[in-house]
């Protein structure tokens, strides 16, 4: 079995089946020719995986699934035209119109933001654990209706770390599953199915891709929670659709062995809802994948480097540093043991002054790009409070530890001595 680095650039593809291409060929095409009228059957009925319209599956968005799953040792994914599609659709198939969300308030603004302005809609509620930081403050907010355990593995913009083994045995003990949304750390910093994740979500317009050019999203699973039970009677379902040629009703469990979550995904949410994703941004995706540890790797690096110049300004232009790397961050062992290859490239920190400093401040750097995005091979700098988490109300951003005062910084592949060099010019010019 290949290691990470090898697989990154060759699981999941076979060139022999592709013309010998050596990169993966972008098949530009809605549709795929039935051929016969048996091998039309075949395809309506799932008994044969070929590609028949490129809403539901497409060859080049094929390989980029079989190679995240081959990257997380997992079963099954479907990749989606947004990370926000990846979040909304996993947590749309889990309730299935009923229930409730357990989260935490360290959540991506939008996806916080949707459980008010999609989900209640939807008749599905959610709760907030008081503290992300006390397991038990997880079990105790479970109600019988809770359906899923939703939360990031690693926190935009404060870098925070949940333990998610501990998470995860307070779920499976309740008989729900849990997601992690990874994308902040990718699968190169961390596995999540190896600490009892059961569905990991990503936005793969981040640090998957890194360069910043697409938008896209990934659901995966490992087949590892047992959907066949009374709570989740969605998967037990046989619609129509899923009967076989000769007639037979069939339930997602039936037709998606190795993955009914993602199937039924598939067959519902991606199929009649539709953010499928283009076959040219599944190969811009893949693009970025072949150099994914290499990036991040450097992003850590960078991410640490600029964390200890921070803390020296500490008392100067700064008022705190929040990074698992930080001298006394209350993380560092939850990062020893989820993070030993370093937390990440996002971090944050307390900018001293008012608010005619900070506008100075963001409008006077030079290198970092002001910016709504993370993970890009170029460093970009924002103020989240009337930015990235502006959807938040007042409590909710009080919650999720944001402040007025709260630059976030995320870390991209320059020269460190040129980022800190333009933070430091930049206080200046704000007169700090
Ligand atoms: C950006 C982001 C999303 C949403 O992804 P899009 O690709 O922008 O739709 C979801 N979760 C996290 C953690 C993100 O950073």
């Amino acid at each position: 079995m290949a290691r990470f680095d090898t697989k990154k650039l060759h699981a999941g593809y076979n060139p022999a089946d592709h013309n010998y291409a050596v990169s993966v060929p972008i098949y530009a095409t809605a549709a795929f020719e039935l051929g016969t009228v048996a091998r039309s059957d075949d395809l309506f009925a799932f008994d044969s995986w070929d590609p028949l319209y490129t809403r539901l599956s497409n060859p080049t968005t094929d390989v980029l699934e079989g190679r995240l799953v081959e990257l997380h040792d997992a079963t099954a994914a479907v990749s989606l035209a947004s990370g926000m599609a990846a979040v909304s659709y996993s947590l749309l198939n889990v309730t299935a119109g009923s229930g409730r969300i357990l989260t935490t308030p360290r959540l991506y603004g939008g996806a916080l933001d949707s459980l008010t302005q999609v989900f209640r809609e939807s008749n599905v509620e959610f709760d907030i654990v008081n503290d992300p930081d006390d397991v038990s403050s997880f079990e105790r907010a479970i109600k019988p209706d809770t359906k899923v355990i939703y939360i990031e593995s690693l926190t935009n913009p404060n870098a925070t770390i949940l333990d998610i083994e501990a998470i995860a045995e307070v779920a499976h003990k309740a008989g729900i599953p849990l997601i992690v949304d990874n994308t902040l750390a990718t699968p190169y910093l961390l596995n999540p199915f190896e600490f009892g994740a059961d569905i990991v979500v990503y936005s793969a317009t981040k640090g998957l891709s890194g360069h910043g050019n697409v938008i896209a999203g990934v659901i995966i699973e490992n087949n590892s929670f047992n959907f066949d039970s009374d709570k989740f009677p969605q998967f037990r379902d046989t619609p129509y659709f899923l009967r076989s040629q000769q007639g037979e009703s069939r339930s997602y469990l039936d037709v998606f062995p190795d993955g009914p979550f993602t199937g039924r995904i598939r067959g519902i949410h991606l199929n009649y809802l539709g953010a499928a994703l283009a076959p040219f941004s599944g190969y811009l995706v893949l693009l970025g994948l072949e150099t994914l540890s290499e990036r991040i790797q450097k992003q850590v690096d960078n991410a640490e480097k600029v964390v200890k110049y921070l803390e020296s300004r500490i008392g100067k232009e700064v008022l705190w540093v929040k990074h698992p790397s930080a001298e006394g961050n209350k993380y560092k062992a939850l990062a020893e043991k989820y993070f030993p290859k370093g937390a990440g490239g996002v971090l944050s920190f307390g900018l001293k002054g008012d608010i005619q400093q900070r506008t100075k401040f963001l409008e006077a750097v030079k290198v970092w790009g002001f910016q709504a995005n993370i993970g890009d091979a170029k460093s970009l700098i924002i103020n989240p409070s009337t930015t990235t988490h502006t959807e938040l109300n007042p409590d909710l951003q009080n919650a999720a530890d944001i402040q007025d005062e709260t630059i976030r910084l995320s870390l991209g592949l320059e020269d460190v001595e040129d980022l800190i060099e333009d933070l430091q010019q930049a206080f200046e010019a704000a007169g700090l």
